[in-house]
């Protein structure tokens, strides 16, 4: 976004907030005392659900599945939602790893969102503040994807108890963030029309805090792109000049990027892996991929990149004498952006909750960890809330990316971040999974779960509310901005992904599955004590 879009867009945003201010601000007597006390009832009932919300918290950190492979992750949840009267449409948008479920009937449809998959090579024992796998190479919970259903599902079922009681009209839904690792799904939820009689949707991620902001978010959408190239094996020593090595081509790309990346940009991220390289040295590779990201702040941006990549991925071909298949989206995010009535909303139900009460040991495995990873403060979780309700992104540096971004310019979206993280920690990495089966994590979702059924119980009791988060979205948001999907019409969800490296982890992972029956948490099931940290310098 220009300089010039971002002032446009502050001076329109506060225009249509200051009707909409006059409209929020005197409480009708009695009105508002009512809803006032069904969500202290909700708060109530959230908090009796702790068990409840620690065991899924618990169970799917477990389970660590990567992205489009969370079977067992989708089996547990699917069996919770219809056991409490969800209807479920399984296999959703062609990802058999995607559901979404339905309970209750007419407006407002609310659809509560979360990621379930990890990441590569972070598994590791939860409470330990070192690293230390319980699996080497095995994935895990390095980004906490494993929590953010817990949240939806307890909000959800303490909400869906008053609605069903106070006979109050409105639909939930809940569904999964498949593979968000690989943004690899939403975009075909909204190709599929999932979201397309939504009126508010309601995301959930771990964070550090408990926060939700409004207006463009800090980061970068991307589109994640494979280039095959295919040559000529041959002799390498006997009669290389009788192969083509796709290989080659796949390296003079990476180079030529390499080159061209000075000259792109400060805002773009752009990084690959090659996940094919050849057989072996003697055989001159015949085929030969690379997978690219490229990260941009806004959808022109995002397709100046790829046609770049595009272009050197041709040349490439060219230099080696090799062909280059048709290339392969293998997933698509869209920049954030959120929605301003919902945000305040989330922000004022933050405020009555607050951060939980972290007890001594909590502290103590935050800051051990802190120290292990030679953070210049170790100041242990936080204490306070932010200072206010955050906006738009100043200036975009760009950053990570997240597909909540293709819902959030279809429907109004919030994302409500809850503190179940540790502060200070490097991101998708063996640090990130450590307090995510501890107490830590149970009272942020706890802590998440309460703002959450406030804010359900504000959209099904408030329709002005919802009214206000649309005239943001069309009149604000979607004003100049439009949504035309990164995903083209022949490319279709890359399920294939991630299937060996579960195929080949899995049957050891299955030994550590959490058994609640057995066990009163995970830590217990582990034999781990809490925390555990070193008693001398490492
Ligand atoms: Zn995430």
């Amino acid at each position: 976004m220009t300089r010039h879009a971002l002032v446009a867009l502050i001076i329109s945003a506060l225009v249509v907030a200051a009707p909409l201010a006059q409209k929020n601000a005197p409480a009708k007597p009695g009105g508002n005392a009512k809803l006032d006390a069904l969500k202290q009832e909700a708060v109530a009932d959230v908090e009796s659900r702790t068990q409840f919300a620690q065991q899924m918290v618990d169970q799917i950190f477990s389970y660590g599945e990567l992205g489009f492979q969370e079977f067992e992750t989708n089996r547990y949840l699917i069996d919770i939602l219809k056991q409490n009267g969800f209807a479920v449409q399984e296999g959703i948008a062609g990802i058999p790893t995607a559901f979404m479920a339905t309970w209750g009937s007419g407006k407002p449809v609310i659809a509560l969102g979360s990621d379930i998959d990890c990441i590569p090579q972070a598994s590791q024992k939860p409470a330990v503040a070192w690293h230390e796998p319980m699996i080497e190479g095995a994935p895990g919970h390095g980004e906490g994807h494993n929590s953010g259903q817990a949240v939806n599902i307890t909000a959800a079922l303490a909400v869906k108890k008053i609605m069903e009681r106070e006979k109050l009209p409105g639909t939930l839904r809940i569904w999964t963030g498949t593979a968000e690792e690989l943004v690899g799904t939403k975009a075909y939820f909204v190709r599929a029309g999932f979201f397309k009689d939504v009126d508010i949707a309601l995301f959930t991620h771990v964070g550090e805090n408990l926060d939700v902001s409004w207006g463009e978010r800090a980061g970068n959408g991307l589109v994640s792109v494979q280039y095959s190239f295919v040559g000529e094996t041959a002799h390498a020593a006997a009669n290389p000049w009788r192969g083509r090595s796709a290989l080659d081509a796949v390296e003079l790309m990476d180079i030529g990027w390499n080159f061209r990346r000075e000259h792109l940009r400060l805002s773009q991220r752009s990084h690959n892996v090659i996940t094919d390289g050849g057989d072996q040295p003697n055989v001159v590779p015949r085929t030969a991929s690379v997978w690219y990201y490229f990260r941009e702040t806004d959808y022109p941006h995002i397709k100046e990149l790829w046609e770049t990549g595009d272009t050197m991925a041709k040349a490439a071909s060219m230099m080696a004498g090799v062909d280059l298949l048709p290339t392969k989206v293998l997933g698509s995010a869209w920049p954030q952006h959120f929605n301003k009535a919902v945000a305040e909303t989330t922000w004022a139900n933050i405020q009555k909750v607050g951060l939980p009460q972290w007890s001594d040991e909590d502290q103590q495995l935050a800051k051990a960890l802190q120290k292990e990873l030679k953070n210049p403060r170790a100041e242990g979780l936080r204490t306070k809330l932010s200072d206010g309700l955050q906006g738009p992104v100043r200036e975009n540096t760009g950053g990570g990316s997240d597909d909540i971004g293709d819902i959030s310019w279809n429907v109004p979206t919030v994302t409500l971040r809850y503190p179940s993280n540790i502060p200070g920690l490097p991101g998708h990495n063996w640090a990130n999974a450590i307090s995510m089966a501890t107490p830590i994590a149970h009272k942020g979702v706890i802590a998440g779960a309460k703002v959450q059924a406030m804010t359900l119980l504000d959209l099904v009791s408030r329709p002005e509310l919802v009214e206000q988060a649309w005239k943001y979205f069309k009149d604000v948001q979607t004003k100049e901005t439009k949504y035309e999907a990164l995903i083209r019409p022949q490319d279709t969800p890359a399920i294939w992904l991630n299937k060996a490296t579960m195929d080949k982890y899995r049957p050891e992972m299955k030994k550590y599955y959490y058994d609640p029956s057995r066990f009163k948490n995970y830590l217990e099931q582990l034999n781990i004590k809490y925390p555990t940290v070193r008693t001398t310098a490492p």
